[in-house]
């Protein structure tokens, strides 16, 4: 039997209170999916917060979308051979911030690497032939992408040059879906679309568990990483991948070849940004376990962990496990 004094605590329970909860929403965005996670004080606004979130990635996803013919990258695409384009300051940044990449990397990570990208359909398995790649490989180069600072214009200083910011769009992406949420408040949160994830605080004292999966298993996870405060990115040959006689023709493309990168099975990189960790992941991908690793180690804050076609897992210097070795 109820007592009077447990009734009338459950009539102060049955008060409509909204507690502070974990949130989770996966949307479908950018050709891939995308999730956030967070730690609402104030459930009731948690969904229009989330959508807000998938908002933004909306609306960077119509910036510079190849696939989408009316946005602003279709229409440099299309014109800047011609004569410059004034661009919007946000998609001029991004390339300009894009060409920072290509000199870290010494041109492994390249946007106009879409200049024979362009010529590749995964899902149709489609790939150009050798003397189509000879044809169009001049057009990869980002030194001739003529950028105008006063005007935030860019000229294409070559016939057939096309951009393709697929390999930072995304990490950008999640660094505005990111600040969204901490403009309404949140402190604890994760953003992740595809390979690309932005971490903020902790779990309570417990830190964020983030999985590299098995390059070779969908559902196996080869690595999982307990991080906290902090983006991590991995580019593999198993996102978007044909195989054909034996070789894989995958969505990673060596710009001094046109052909697809085939020195790793996937490299995932540590930063503070999702820009960063999208941005570097493609490039040691391309750079391979030697020249990629050194390339982080020369970089203060960044880490990488690569595994190579025989299955090795090599890992950057501040992630090596002491008395490991290289
Ligand atoms: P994902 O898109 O699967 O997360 P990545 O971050 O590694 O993987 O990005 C791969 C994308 O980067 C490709 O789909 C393509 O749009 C673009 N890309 C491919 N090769 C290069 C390259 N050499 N430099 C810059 N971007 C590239
Ligand atoms: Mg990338």
């Amino acid at each position: 039997m109820p007592t009077a004094l447990s009734l009338s605590l459950l009539g102060l329970l049955s008060i409509p209170e909204a507690r502070a909860e974990w949130i989770f929403r996966e949307q479908a965005i950018m050709g891939t999916r995308c999730a956030v996670e967070f730690w609402s004080e104030r459930p009731a606004e948690a969904d229009s917060l989330a959508n807000a979130a998938f908002d933004e990635m909306r609306r960077i996803d119509r910036l510079m979308s190849t696939y989408k013919p009316d946005s602003e990258l279709s229409q440099l695409n299309a014109r800047a051979a011609n004569k410059p384009q004034v661009l919007s300051l946000e998609l001029f940044g991004l390339i300009r911030d894009s060409l920072a990449y290509s000199r870290l990397s010494d041109g492994a990570f390249d946007v106009t690497y879409a200049s024979v990208g362009y010529l590749y359909d995964f899902p149709s398995q489609r790939r150009p032939n050798t003397a189509a790649i000879r044809r169009a490989l001049p057009g990869i180069d980002y030194r001739h992408l003529r950028l105008d600072e006063k005007r935030h214009s860019i000229f294409f200083e070559r016939k057939g040059m096309r951009v393709d910011l697929g390999g930072i769009a995304k990490g950008y992406a999640v660094d505005r879906a990111m600040a969204v949420l901490k403009r309404g408040g949140i402190t604890r949160a994760m953003v992740n679309a595809g390979g690309d994830t932005l971490i903020a605080g902790d779990r309570f004292g417990k830190p964020w568990v983030v999985g590299i999966r098995d390059p070779n298993e969908r559902d196996k996870v080869a690595l999982r990483l307990p991080l906290t405060d902090t983006a991590i990115s991995t580019s593999g040959d198993y996102e978007r991948y044909f195989d054909e006689g034996g070789t894989r023709y995958h969505h990673i493309i060596d710009p001094r070849t046109g052909d697809s990168a085939r020195l790793l099975r996937s490299a995932t990189v540590l930063a503070p940004t999702a820009m960063q960790t999208d941005g570097l992941s493609t490039a040691v991908f391309v750079m391979g376990a030697e020249r990629g690793l050194a390339m982080i180690n020369r970089l203060d804050g960044v880490d990488a962990v690569v595994v190579t076609p025989q299955g090795k897992v090599l890992y950057s210097r501040g992630l090596t496990p002491p008395g490991a070795g290289p």
